[in-house]
């Protein structure tokens, strides 16, 4: 059998922590694959899909800035991605192109992994109404949570998104947060903020139950202000690397056919990556 090819493709690309993952795995289970960074300009996405045809990979992820162009171009979408509204990762399937989005798996399966019995508790406040956001929703909604509170600092993004995915979901503005906390179970945040060092957004965190689980989704660094805060409160918290991880299974698994394990040693070696870029 032919050495099959998967990519990760996107702009720009030397980033992506996606390559570090894939050929993880196919070092562990012994596969002769490839995975391979490609540079897509964002006028170029039509042709590179075009190109897919020629069955020279097998399939591939889809990063910033093609996950909506991806969405359009597919030939057949699964519900998550039709829901959510991107598409991450592509696979050829009958000489058709499919598409799925596995962010919501992503997250979901991290929470498993981390705080098992989280999915038990039925509300959940939601920072963000931005992409990632529609995964988390999307996520909290098939695992059957059904009081799903969406803060934003544009309200108007969170009432769109409340209008879109269901009577269980409402719109709140950022200022009211530390109300919304009092009978909440889970707090997530979908914001970049974060990321680059920003203030810590105005929340609240003491009017959490004391059981309360608190995750980010922001993996950069690796504990967010957010997470530092809820620690220091004695608060449960996960944070979003194990959701890149788990997001990268599906895919690896189309591709190569082999169900890859997020293990330890998987976590160690991207956030020491994480680590020795941040420094
Ligand atoms: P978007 O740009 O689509 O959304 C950004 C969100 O952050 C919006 O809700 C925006 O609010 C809010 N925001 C930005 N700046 C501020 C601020 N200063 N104060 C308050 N709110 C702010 O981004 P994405 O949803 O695509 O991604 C969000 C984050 O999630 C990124 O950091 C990304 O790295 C991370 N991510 C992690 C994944 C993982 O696997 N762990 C997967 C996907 C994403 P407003 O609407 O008012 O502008």
């Amino acid at each position: 059998e032919a050495r099959r090819r998967a990519f990760v493709c996107g702009h720009p690309i030397a980033h992506s922590r996606s390559p570090k993952i894939h050929t993880h795995w196919l070092a562990r289970y012994r596969l002769s694959g490839s995975y391979e960074a490609v540079d897509v300009a964002p006028g170029d996405f039509e042709a590179f899909v075009s190109s897919l045809a020629s069955g020279a990979f097998v399939g591939g992820n889809v990063t910033l800035p093609h996950k909506e162009a991806a969405f359009r171009t597919v030939d057949r979408r699964d519900d998550a991605a039709e829901r959510i509204g991107a598409v991450n990762t592509l696979w050829l399937e009958d000489g058709l192109l499919h598409g799925s989005n596995t962010d919501a798996y992503g997250f979901a399966a991290n929470l498993d992994e981390h705080a098992p019995g989280w999915a038990h508790a039925g509300t959940a406040v939601v920072l963000g109404a931005g992409g990632a956001a529609r995964a988390v929703l999307y996520a909290l909604k098939a695992r059957g949570f059904r009081d799903i509170r969406i803060v934003n600092r544009t309200l108007e993004r969170a009432r769109l998104l409340a209008r879109e995915f269901g009577p269980a979901f409402s719109a709140h503005q950022l200022a009211a947060t530390g109300e919304l906390l009092g009978d909440a179970a889970l707090l997530v945040n979908t914001t970049s903020v974060g990321m680059h060092g920003e203030a810590e957004l105005p929340l609240g965190l003491g009017h959490l139950p004391d059981n309360a689980l608190v995750t980010d989704i922001v993996y950069v660094p690796l504990e967010t202000p957010l997470l530092a805060a809820a620690r220091r409160r004695g608060l449960k918290t996960v944070d979003g690397l194990g959701m890149l991880l788990h997001q990268a299974a599906p895919g690896f698994e189309r591709w190569f056919g082999v169900k890859p394990e997020v293990t330890p040693e998987l976590r160690a070696l991207v956030a020491a990556d994480i680590v020795a870029k941040a420094a």
